[in-house]
């Protein structure tokens, strides 16, 4: 029986993994669950797989779960705090962590449970992002294993030589050809954009997703996380990482040798084929995913992505060549102003626009230590928040006009 931590259980990579879980009880027992505030769901979630542990960051929402694990007769240690993740992530009875928090939040839980050498399933490209070099280091060290949960990256692990481990170069590949869907607005005009909603950045043609990533994907910066989360996963320099616009969320990424054979994986864009993939590896189970049907398909498309309509992405290239501090720098601006369309207080185009001035103000350099990133990410996030509310009230202004 594989022991099992799943932090961010309530989101949509958390819900599709106790899916997965919940179809091998044999296999895998939940150890703990965790959460920021929904604790109806984290309820139900416990009832169901009655995990020795569950926590909430929340603490009137941890209340609220106790109470309501009373109310259902579940004896369950309920935590508190943003503290109690990390501890989670190294407990003893725990072999296996799914990192699914959205967000620079899911940091510290990451980074405890690589130092804590567990298996862990990373979801969350913020954290990569964020502290690449110190996350790997981590990894190394500890002997964690490493598995990506990104449908991207998970295919791309999948192509590469058996043996391949997360952080070594692998052999006789000359690059990677990272597959992007292209998201709601690909085939928008720039005014159209211009003026799109969070409904529809969020209505995304291919998967169902958490709100965040969800206008990453519409932006492209999502592409542009998963291109700095690819050089370090697969320790490549980003001139090595083409990405290719592939509408049917078929093809998940491929590896090319020198050889010039190509690899591929393909499947349903269904998460639970990566999440499954990473909690069974190196063997493999069932995941409820419905059989691809390429006829029914019909035809594979591919294009070069515009990074004139979706500046986002243009930012993310510029900052994974840059490397050190740069992409903490565009992950935090990317969050506020994410946080800042999503309440309605900016418009689409004003997310790229943050993130610009925050980057070409800020001050960068190498990255040291956690310190470094982490003071490197407040004033990234005090800027953006600025620059957000300057903008905001040009979008406030534009709507009372008219
Ligand atoms: P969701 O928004 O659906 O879920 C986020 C989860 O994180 C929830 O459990 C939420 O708890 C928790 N959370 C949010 N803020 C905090 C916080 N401050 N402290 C602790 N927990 C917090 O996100 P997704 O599941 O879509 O994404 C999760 C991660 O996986 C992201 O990094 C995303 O980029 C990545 N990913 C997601 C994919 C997908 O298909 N969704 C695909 C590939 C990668 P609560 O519900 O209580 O708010």
């Amino acid at each position: 029986m594989i022991g099992l931590a799943v932090l961010g259980s309530t989101g949509s990579v958390g819900v599709n993994t106790l899916d997965v879980v919940a179809r091998h009880p044999q296999r895998f027992r939940v150890v703990a669950l965790a959460a920021n505030r929904n604790a109806a769901r984290l309820a139900e979630q416990v009832a169901q797989f009655r995990p020795a542990f569950a926590a909430l960051v929340d603490p009137t929402a941890a209340r609220e779960l106790e109470a309501r694990l009373a109310a259902k007769g579940v004896r369950t240690n309920v935590l508190v705090g943003a503290g109690a993740l990390e501890e989670l992530a190294r407990l003893s009875e725990v072999d296996c962590v799914m990192a699914a928090i959205v967000g620079a939040a899911g940091l510290p839980s990451t980074l405890a449970a690589a130092h804590a050498g567990k298996r862990l399933l990373l979801a969350n490209k913020e954290s990569l992002v964020m502290a690449g070099p110190l996350l790997m280091a981590a990894v190394r060290a500890s002997g964690a294993v490493l598995l990506p949960i990104d449908s991207e990256h998970n295919a791309i692990f999948q192509c590469l030589p058996h043996g391949t481990r997360a952080g070594d170069t692998p052999a006789g590949v000359r690059r990677i050809l990272l597959t992007a869907s292209g998201g709601p607005f690909f085939d928008w005009p720039a005014e159209r954009i211009a003026a799109a909603t969070p409904e529809q950045a969020c209505a995304h043609p291919n998967w169902v997703m958490g709100r965040k990533i969800s206008v990453d994907s519409a932006s492209l910066m999502n592409k542009g996380l998963e291109l700095i989360e690819a050089c370090f996963l697969f320790a490549l320099p980003p001139e090595r990482v083409e990405i290719v616009v592939h509408r049917q969320s078929i093809v998940h990424s491929m590896v090319e040798y020198v050889d010039g054979s190509v690899l591929a994986q393909l499947g349903s864009p269904d998460m639970r084929t990566p999440i499954a993939h990473a909690l069974a590896w190196p063997e493999r189970v069932t995941a409820g995913v419905p059989v691809l049907d390429l006829v029914r398909a019909g035809s594979l498309t591919f294009c070069a992505p515009d990074t004139t309509r979706f500046r986002c992405l243009a930012l993310a290239q510029a900052a994974a060549r840059a490397g050190g501090l740069h992409p903490v720098v565009l992950n935090a601006a990317n969050e506020v102003a994410v946080g800042a369309f999503l309440e309605g207080r900016l418009n689409f185009p004003d997310i790229a626009a943050v993130i610009e001035s925050v980057i070409t103000k800020a001050d960068v350099g190498e990255i040291r230590s956690l310190d470094d990133v982490l003071q490197s990410d407040t004033e990234a996030r005090r800027r953006a928040g600025e620059s957000s509310r300057i903008r905001g009230r040009a979008v406030a202004g534009a709507h009372a006009t008219g």
